[in-house]
């Protein structure tokens, strides 16, 4: 059986995601406040590991980037660059369909203040590593943040993938041996689309080299 959707393993995590107070507009929603899975293209050739689910996006609707600000920014993108079939993600029951791609969290649980700690990011690999394994046609690997790079190079370090740090540079692209190409982005959140730090251009454009990428 699944352990993830009753996993308590992070006490932290367990009691804020169970405890967060829904927003005025959202009073009549029932949260999930489980554990949120990845979702997919199970035969899909990119996997995009993102941070964590957000209070009121995943921890809400159980789908990971599903009813948040980050969301909003990233389906009308995965659309237009033909990884969606629709521009929006607003609920689980919304009929959004990804092809050739996959997208899962380092972290399964809403965090407070959208900050896991590392004992949390330990604890939780396992999970996501398990979902990488489990998809047979992955060429590309898209780190949103450079927490889940961190992320994954210590597990890639862990299974001797790699062994000297690599450093986080949004748009850059590793080869690793004994694993799909490794690519950066900034994390698509408000803290960095509002800012201007990552614009719709500078997300397609790393979207495109990885499928100008795939064979
Ligand atoms: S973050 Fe991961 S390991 Fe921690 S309680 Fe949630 S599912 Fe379990």
């Amino acid at each position: 059986m699944d352990p993830l959707p009753n996993c308590r393993l992070c006490p932290r995590l367990v009691h804020y995601r169970e405890n967060v107070l829904p927003k005025e507009k959202y009073q009549n929603q029932i949260y999930s406040k489980k554990p949120v899975p990845g979702f997919g293209d199970f035969c899909g050739r990119l996997f995009v590991l993102g941070l964590a689910p957000s209070s009121h996006g995943g921890n809400r609707t159980g789908r990971i980037f599903t009813g948040d600000d980050t969301g909003r920014f990233l389906f009308p993108i995965l659309f237009e660059e033909g990884f969606a079939n629709q521009p929006f993600s607003e609920s689980s029951q919304d009929n959004l369909v990804l092809s050739d791609c996959y997208l899962t969290a380092a972290v399964k649980c809403a965090p407070p203040k959208d900050r896991p700690t590392p004992e949390e990011f330990s604890c939780c690999s396992g999970f996501w590593w398990q979902e990488l394994q489990s998809l047979p046609h992955v060429q590309a690997v898209l780190l949103f943040g450079h927490l889940s790079f961190t992320v994954l190079q210590k597990e890639l370090k862990k299974r001797k993938h790699l062994q000297h740090t690599l450093p986080f540079v949004h748009g850059k692209s590793y080869k690793i041996p004994s694993f799909p190409k490794v690519y950066l982005s900034y994390h698509p959140s408000p803290r960095n689309t509002l800012t201007g730090k990552l614009t719709k251009e500078m997300l397609k454009n790393v979207l495109q080299e990885i499928k100008r990428d795939f064979s």
